[in-house]
C-alpha cells in the first residue's frame, strides 16, 4: 500500500515549501489541495458565478456541480516545483493573486465543492506515495495517513514571510505587510470556522511550530519522523 504524509495548518505556514522538499527528497507525489480550491474558485470568477466583493451563498448547487464537472485540475512538474492547469491553461501564478486569496475560502466553504475535491484527493493518494498538503487532510482526506503534521507558525511571521516571497516574486507588490496579515486573519477565521471540515488539528497530528525556525531545520525534523 502506499504511503501517506498529511500537514495541515493555518495559511502561510509553510506547508507548500516544506512539502516540496520531502517529496522531491523522498520522491513522493507532492499534492497541493490548497492550489486545488485555488483553481476552482477561479473557475468560478471567470464563469461569472461570484463577483469579486462575492456571496458565495448566491451560487446555486447546480452551477457549482456543472462547473466542477467542466474543471479539470492538472498538476505538472517544473523547475521551480509544479504547474497547475486549469483545463488547457496554466493558472500557476493567477490563482497566487489577492482577488482569489479573497475569495477561496467562500468557495472551500461549499460542501459540494469540497466532496468533489476530497475525492480527487484521494484518488490520487490511492496510486501514489504522496505528502499532501491543506487544511482536512489528517481529520478528513486521509485519516489513516501514516504521518500527520499540524504547522504553525505565529501570524507575524507568516505574513512577513509572505509579504517577502511577493515581492520577490512580484506578486501584489502594493499589498502593505498589515493588509497580508489582515488577510491571513481573515482566511484562518473563515478556514477554522466553516460547517463542513474545518482547519482543527487531528488528534493524532504532530504538532511543528516553525516560528523562528529554518526550513531546513523543519525539512529535518518532518523527515525524522517519516522515516520512523
Ligand atoms: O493552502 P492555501 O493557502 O493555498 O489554501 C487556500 C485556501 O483553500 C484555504 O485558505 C482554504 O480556504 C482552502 N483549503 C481548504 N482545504 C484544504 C486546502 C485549502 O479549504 N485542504
Amino acid at each position: 500500500t502506499n504511503i501517506q504524509v498529511a500537514i495541515d495548518g493555518p495559511a502561510s505556514a509553510g506547508k507548500s515549501t516544506i512539502a516540496k522538499i520531502i517529496a522531491k527528497n523522498l520522491s513522493y507525489i507532492y499534492v497541493d489541495t490548497g492550489a486545488m480550491y485555488r483553481t476552482i474558485t477561479l473557475a468560478a470568477i471567470n464563469a461569472g458565478l461570484i463577483n469579486l466583493d462575492g456571496d458565495a451563498s448566491e451560487i446555486s448547487d447546480v452551477a457549482i456541480q456543472q462547473l466542477l464537472q467542466a474543471t479539470q485540475i492538472t498538476f505538472k512538474p517544473s523547475d521551480d516545483g509544479q504547474l497547475v492547469f486549469l483545463n488547457e491553461q496554466d493558472v500557476s501564478e493567477e490563482i497566487r493573486q489577492s482577488h482569489v486569496n479573497n475569495l477561496v475560502s467562500l468557495i472551500a466553504a461549499i460542501p459540494t465543492v469540497r466532496r468533489d475535491l476530497v475525492e480527487r484527493q484521494r484518488i490520487i493518494a490511492n496510486e501514489n506515495n504522496v505528502i499532501m498538503d491543506g487544511r482536512d487532510i489528517g481529520t478528513t482526506v486521509l485519516p489513516h495517513a501514516a504521518v500527520k503534521i499540524f504547522l504553525v507558525a505565529s501570524v507575524a511571521e507568516r505574513a512577513q514571510r509572505r509579504y517577502r516571497e511577493n515581492q520577490l516574486k512580484g506578486i501584489d507588490t502594493k499589498i502593505t505587510l498589515a493588509e497580508i496579515e489582515a488577510s491571513i486573519e481573515r482566511r484562518d477565521y473563515l478556514d477554522s470556522h466553516r460547517e463542513v471540515s474545518p482547519l482543527t488539528q487531528a488528534s493524532d497530528a504532530i504538532l511543528v511550530d516553525t516560528t523562528g525556525v529554518t526550513i531546513n531545520d523543519v525539512v529535518n525534523e518532518i523527515t525524522t519522523i517519516i522515516n520512523n
